[in-house]
This record gives C-alpha cells, structure tokens and sequence, in this order.
C-alpha cells in the first residue's frame, strides 16, 4: 500500500481528512449493520438532540506502525467499554463494545494509507462518537442516534523534547461529585473552554483541578490523569469517583507493578501534598505522559525536584516502558496490542 504525500514528522494536532469514515445508525430501538462511507458530512435535524441538549460521548484512541512495520491499535477493548459506560450515563443506546472495536479496525484498515510510517512519532488518531440525531425539543433523550468513527493524521506530541508544563490550580470545577466526571461527554469539554482559555491568558498550560465538594484533594486537568511519584519513588495516583478512567494511567500502573517493580498507591491526594512529590507527569493517549515541572497554586509555588529541563527519572521509565511495549520492543501483556494488518 502506498502511503499519501504527507510531511509526517511536521503534522501538528489538527483535522485532516481522511478517504472513508463508519456510520451506523440507531433507529426504531436498533443500530443498523453500519458501513464505510467516504461522505465525511452529517446531515439531521435543527433540532437534534446533540444540538439542543448536549447528547454526545466520544472515545479517543490511535493507530501506530510498529517497528516490524506492522499497523496495531492498543487496548480499543477499553475504549469500547468506556463509551458503553458512557452511554448509559447520557441515556443513550449502548453501541456494543465488540461492534466499537470491529468499526475501528475497519475505518483504520480503510485509512491504512495515512497511518505514519514507524519512526515519524506521528500517529493516525481515531475519533469515535456518538450523538442523539432525531429532533429533541422538551427535555428527554432521543430516539434516533448516529455512531460514527473518522481518522486524522496528527504529528508526534513532543516535538524537540518533552518540556514540562506549568500548570494552576483552578478556580473552576470541572466535575461534580455524582456527575458526569467518569464519563467521556462532550458536556465536560464545554465546560472546560472558559478554564482552559483563562489559564491560557494567565501563561498557564495546563489547569490542576481540585474536587469540588471540599477543593482539597487532586482531581485531574481538563484532558489528563495526574501521576505522581515520591521521593522514596513510589507512584501515586489520585481516586476519585469523578475522574475519567484514563486507559493510559491504567496501563502505566500495570507497567510501573508489574515490568518496574516499584510501589502503586491509588488514593485520595491532598493539594497539600503536592510540594512533597518527587515528579509528576499527566496521562492520556495524546501524549502517553507531558512532564509536570511546576504548579502554581495562586501565590504559592511547587517546582518539582525533577525540574523544568526534562522528565523525572521515574516518569521517564514508565514513559520509555509504555512507549516499548506499543512500539513493539518490549512484550506486551496478553491482549494489550490489537493488529489491524
Ligand atoms: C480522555 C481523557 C483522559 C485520558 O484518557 P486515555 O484513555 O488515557 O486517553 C483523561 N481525562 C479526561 C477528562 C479525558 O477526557
């Protein structure tokens, strides 16, 4: 197969569009047998349900060439079980997980032309989603909805190194206890625009957020898991109901267990203890771990003892580890590499 004419290594986080993307839709209570299409526009009503009252989750995952040359995709089982979770919470038809990972290895295999060749650090990301499509006028959920999955080509996420990031601690929530912080819902991105922009503007990267109930304990950032490590390098990581279940924080606790042999602790993390760790890093697909070197927390300061040249010693471990594993240098857990060809 012959790849496009791409600047691979020069690609940044944007919306290329690819040949063919998956439709399948929800009609008379059932999904169809869904297909390919090249036809990358959605046509519905005004007053659909996503357009009225939000009704949206999505997923986010990416296809990669290995250094066999090999195109995988890695641990889409989880993805397609967290958009089941999160369909259920927005009182939307479950798309089932088998069907998510069959629409998945098909838009990849039908893309397979703009998946980045090994060695670029680009990858092809994978948007599935999902959204009420039939008109929604008083509030209830919708009857007809729309599964789709599109590819984009994006450029590796450290270009000339990893730099750590300074983030704040926020003064906006980003999820209530008991709402939809678990959930992978358009809802919590929206939300999350006015936060983002205002650190922005404040020279901040990144927005550390904290629970809302009591504003003490470590939450997430707007798109991230927080992974910290101690000075006696044992990982902590912040529990919480209202956090998403990042499949890459999840992975890296495996990982640091079982192939680093070091402590996990999974527990609720006080702001408070923030100055004492050693190294922090944020988790999640885009990026696998962005370092962490400062947090700003209004007129106090923690600079981490790792710094803000590079990845702590710890972060970098469980960076190289993972990134092997995906890769291909290192042997993956059973079931953790899915092939698509
Ligand atoms: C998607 C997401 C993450 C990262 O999850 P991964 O499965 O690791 O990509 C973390 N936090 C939030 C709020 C997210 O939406």
């Amino acid at each position: 197969m012959e790849k496009k004419n791409i600047d691979w290594a020069n690609l940044g986080f944007g919306y290329i569009m690819t040949d063919q993307r998956y439709v399948s839709n929800y009609r008379h209570g059932a999904w169809d047998d869904g297909c390919l299409t090249t036809d990358a526009t959605v046509t519905m009503s005004e007053c659909a349900g996503v357009l009225q009252y939000a009704q949206t989750c999505f997923e986010g995952l990416k296809a990669y060439t290995t250094e066999k040359g090999q195109i995988v995709i890695f641990r889409p089982d989880l993805n397609g079980q967290r958009m089941e979770d999160s369909a259920r919470r927005l009182e939307m038809p479950v798309f089932p997980k088998e069907r998510f990972v069959d629409a998945v290895i098909q838009t990849v295999r039908a893309n397979a032309a703009y998946v980045p060749p090994f060695g670029t650090g680009a990858t092809l990301y994978i948007r599935p989603y999902m959204f009420g499509s039939s008109a929604v006028i008083g509030v209830k959920p919708a009857e007809e909805y729309q599964f789709r999955v599109f590819t984009t080509p994006v450029g590796p996420y450290f270009k000339g190194g990893a730099k750590p990031l300074t983030i704040c601690v926020s003064d906006f929530d980003r999820a209530a206890p008991h709402g939809t912080g678990h959930i992978k819902a358009g809802l919590n991105y929206a939300m999350s625009l006015h936060a983002i922009v205002t650190a922005h503007e404040n020279g901040f990267d990144e927005n550390m957020y904290l629970d809302a109930a009591t504003r003490t304990k470590v939450e997430e950032t707007g798109g991230a898991n927080f992974i910290f490590v101690t000075k006696d390098n044992k990982v902590v990581t912040p529990k919480s109901d209202s956090i998403l279940p990042s499949i890459t924080r999840r992975s890296l606790i495996y990982v640091a267990k079982e192939y680093l042999g070091l402590e996990v602790e999974e527990r609720e993390v006080y702001l408070d203890e923030v100055k004492d760790f050693a190294e922090c890093g944020l988790c999640g697909t885009a990026a696998v771990i962005s370092p962490v070197g400062k947090v700003v927390d209004h007129d106090k300061e923690y600079v981490f003892a790792s710094g803000m040249e590079k990845m702590g010693p710890i972060t970098q471990k469980l960076y190289d580890t993972l990134t092997g594993i995906q890769m291909g240098h290192l042997e993956a857990p059973e079931g953790w590499i899915q092939v698509v060809e």
